[in-house]
């Protein structure tokens, strides 16, 4: 039964990176009919805080990343992981230390002095045969996990290939403060044993932990599971994502039009590969994902091809879901939508020429507000050689049928009688009617519009000169 997990740490918002961490470790679940499970882990109660636990869950959600267990949160298994450090000091694999942090800073400063690398030295650490120092009165012990000191600690990993770390390069790593509390890296490992992961799927950057958190397993007498390391993502410049550089949260993906499924589509390409395939469901990503089409080197965020997707899928979205997906958008920018035009058939004309949510509600808003197009490209198309043939185009407006074809028409009809090419007249229309220079056939554009608003919007232009 395969089990994989997602843990964030509760300290920021779900970030692309871990995103896609979590869309891997979902995807595998899913693939073998397993279970995904959540893991809040919130152990460093300084920078953790519920609204980064909201943004992570609010991101999932989003993404549609459902889990099957959780969200575990490690600060009520506090007890859980203090049980097993006492098993640990029984059964002799954890030990009391009482180095102090000055006896620690000397101790390093004359491993320094001696162009050694810094460690702890096992003064507290129990050998058959070895006097330990008496305890000193008053002082709370650290705990100590008894790393094994000769041969090498190996993984095959899933990403990265085979690892061997030497033993004799780990010291022996503090599982449980002063005050009891336990550490990190032992949190973890208490976790994925409890939980039952087979997989681990996380970033690269916990590759140093990985030997640690084995030695630990096997001394629990856990079979480690496997391990897959996702190598970092780099922003579209090549330089590493970071909260200061690109690493925005999912949710701005939202924010900024995107849609869920292309955001879930990029991600999945963010480092793995099936083929040439590019276009592909979370349905058919989780029949094809498996470990061994993980490229090991950094991958680089292009927002240009997310943009590309995007659009695809709001090709593929029909109306009235776009037209859900709309209306808040446009009430959040406090534009009122009316009946006419009808948002549906904007959405209809539009959802072809954008690339995200916000441009769509760009080009739908311009329909329902009182519209000022820049002075400056009234001056660039309204002319004396345009004027009158917009002023013809507006009587004929009054009569001419309400439909695109016969609009066209007339457009061709008046720019004839004018002796004018097609654009002298079909820019103004634009510019009057939505503010903006490129918009889809002007035809179509105009019959969007009720008739009134289409003399309404010219009347004005004409009168304001
Ligand atoms: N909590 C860690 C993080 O947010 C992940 C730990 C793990 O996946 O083992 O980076």
């Amino acid at each position: 039964m395969i089990r994989t997990r997602f843990a964030p740490s509760p300290t920021g918002f779900l970030h692309i990176g871990g995103a896609r961490t979590a869309l891997f470790s979902w995807a595998y679940a899913r693939r073998h009919g397993g279970s995904f499970i959540l893991r809040i882990e919130d152990t460093d109660v300084a920078r953790s805080t519920p609204e980064a636990v909201q943004a992570i869950l609010d991101g999932m959600n989003w993404l549609g990343l459902n889990w099957d267990e959780g969200p575990f949160y490690q600060m009520q298994r506090m007890d859980r992981y203090k049980e097993v450090i006492q098993q640990m000091l029984a059964s002799g694999s954890a030990y009391h230390c009482y180095t102090s942090a000055e006896e620690l800073e000397q101790m390093r400063e004359e491993q320094r002095a001696r162009g050694l690398k810094p460690r702890y030295d096992g003064r507290w650490r129990p050998e058959p045969g070895k006097t330990l120092p008496t305890p000193p009165a008053g002082v709370k012990p650290v705990v100590r996990f008894r790393n094994p000191q000769d041969g090498v600690v190996a993984w095959d990993d899933q990403v990265k290939g085979r690892i061997e770390i030497a033993n004799a390069e780990l010291d022996d790593l503090i599982i449980a403060r002063a005050d009891g509390t336990p550490t990190y890296n032992f949190c973890v490992v208490v976790d994925d044993w409890d939980m039952g992961i087979t997989q681990v799927i996380r970033g690269d950057d916990h590759v140093n932990n990985t030997p640690r958190q084995i030695n630990i397993l096997k001394a629990l007498g856990a079979t480690p599971p496997q391990y897959a390391h996702l190598s970092m993502i780099l922003g579209d410049d090549g330089q590493k994502l970071s909260k200061r550089h690109g690493a925005v949260s999912v949710m701005q993906y939202d924010e900024d039009g995107y849609l869920p499924e292309a955001v879930l589509n990029y991600l999945a390409r963010l480092g793995w590969s099936h083929g040439d395939d590019e276009i592909f469901s979370m349905a058919q990503f989780c029949e094809w994902f498996g470990l061994d089409h993980i490229t090991p080197s950094a991958a680089q965020f292009n927002t240009e091809k997310l943009n590309w997707l995007n659009a695809h899928y709001l090709r593929q979205t029909d109306n009235a879901r776009l037209e859900a997906l709309l209306r808040p958008r446009l009430e959040a920018r406090g534009v009122s939508v009316s009946e006419q035009p009808a948002l549906s058939s904007i959405i209809a004309l539009y959802k072809e020429r954008v690339a995200t949510l916000n441009e769509l509600a760009d080009a739908a808003e311009v329909f329902y507000i009182d519209l000022h197009p820049a002075a400056e490209l009234r001056a660039q198309h309204l002319t004396a050689e345009t004027l009158p043939a917009i002023a013809d185009f507006l009587a004929g407006v009054r009569e001419v049928a309400w439909e695109a074809p016969a609009i066209g028409a007339l457009i061709k009809a008046t720019v004839g009688t004018h002796g004018l090419k097609m654009p002298k007249l079909a820019m103004p229309l634009r510019v009057l009617l939505t503010g903006q220079t490129q918009t889809p056939s002007v035809d179509a554009v105009v019959a969007l519009f009720p008739r009134e608003a289409v003399i309404a919007r010219l009347e004005k232009a004409l009168a304001a000169g």
